[in-house]
Formats: C-alpha cells, sequence, structure tokens
C-alpha cells in the first residue's frame, strides 16, 4: 500500500470510527448468498455452525447465520459451505469476506503511545503496517476481513464493516 494511501485509509478510519452506527454490521460467512435466506430458515440442522473448526458461527432467530470475531476469527477453510445441504453458498472458494475491517485510530492503543502490535501480531496476511512504533494502519489490499485482529485488541477498537463509499 503506499504511503497515500495509508494515510487516506487512517483518516477514513478516524472519521467512520467516530461516526456511531445504528447497528452493528453482521458479518456473513464466507460464500454465503443472501438470497438463500429462505431456502436457510428452513435448515434444522445447523449444520455450517456445527462443523465450524474456530466455532464463529452464530446461528439465531430468521437472521441468516454470521461470524463473531469477538474471539476467533475466519480461516475461509470452507467447511461451512460443504456441510450446508440447502445450498445456500456459491460453489466457488471464497477467501476474503465483502466487508471492511478498520482501526478506530481514537482508542487504538499504539496511535495513543501505548506499545501495542497484538493485532499485527495475529495477521497472517500481515495487512497491518506499522509507521514507526505508533501508527498500525490497515492495508485494505492486503485485508481479507477474517476479523483474527478484532478480538485479540486490548482497547476494542477494530470493527468490521459493511463496504461502502465515504464521501
Ligand atoms: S470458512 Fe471455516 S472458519 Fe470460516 S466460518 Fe466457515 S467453517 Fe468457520
Ligand atoms: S487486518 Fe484483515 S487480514 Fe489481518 S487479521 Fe485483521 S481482518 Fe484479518
Ligand atoms: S491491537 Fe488494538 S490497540 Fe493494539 S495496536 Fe492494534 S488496533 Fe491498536
Amino acid at each position: 500500500m503506499s504511503d497515500r494511501r495509508g494515510f487516506f485509509a487512517s483518516l477514513k478510519s478516524l472519521a467512520l470510527g467516530a461516526e456511531k452506527e445504528e447497528s452493528p454490521f453482521l458479518p456473513l460467512l464466507p460464500g454465503f448468498i443472501p438470497n438463500s435466506a429462505n431456502g436457510c430458515n428452513e435448515c434444522t440442522t445447523s449444520a455450517c455452525k456445527t462443523i465450524c473448526p474456530e466455532a464463529i458461527v452464530i446461528r439465531e432467530g430468521v437472521h441468516a447465520p454470521y461470524l463473531d470475531f469477538s474471539r476467533r476469527g475466519c480461516t475461509f477453510c470452507g467447511e461451512c459451505s460443504v456441510a450446508c445441504e440447502s445450498d445456500c453458498f456459491v460453489a466457488e472458494p471464497v477467501n476474503a469476506l465483502n466487508a471492511e475491517v478498520r482501526i478506530g485510530i481514537l482508542s487504538c492503543l499504539a496511535w495513543n503511545k501505548t506499545i501495542c502490535r497484538s493485532c499485527a501480531d495475529v495477521c497472517n496476511d500481515k495487512a497491518i503496517q506499522f509507521t514507526g512504533l505508533w501508527n498500525p494502519e490497515i492495508n485494505l489490499d492486503a485485508c481479507t476481513a477474517c476479523g483474527f485482529c478484532i478480538g485479540v485488541c486490548p482497547a476494542y477498537t477494530i470493527t468490521v464493516h459493511p463496504i461502502k463509499e465515504v464521501k
């Protein structure tokens, strides 16, 4: 990622971190087809939830199953897709979520001059890059939105959002 892009990504995180969203974004499972929700509603096995090795699949009420990144992330192993008997997933392998992960730099320990690298340490994609000691930024080109950095952040300041244009 260029320095210029990192700079603007930081500004965007700052602006969006300060913005209150009305309801939390619940990321769907990788490859889940939103229009398949009716078939999903009929499912009585919750096979996607049962089989997930990371135990991050939540299925409750009539909402489509979604991912809980509070402790673990998604490895994109595809097991939920294979286990589903209701054709709720695309056939092709999926290696990233259609979502954007952001660091809220107002609360980030490092951005506030306390040494912390917890997020970068768990990121297998090396998508969190520090400028010096204090300025972690997410390289949006490398980030898969796997969510592993979210649960390890001691400041609870990494969040996942739908991808949207910022005006
Ligand atoms: S791809 Fe694997 S880790 Fe991710 S939600 Fe599905 S079963 Fe869990
Ligand atoms: S920065 Fe992106 S790729 Fe790295 S751990 Fe966080 S969500 Fe996953
Ligand atoms: S883990 Fe959280 S507090 Fe620590 S550097 Fe990353 S975003 Fe900042």
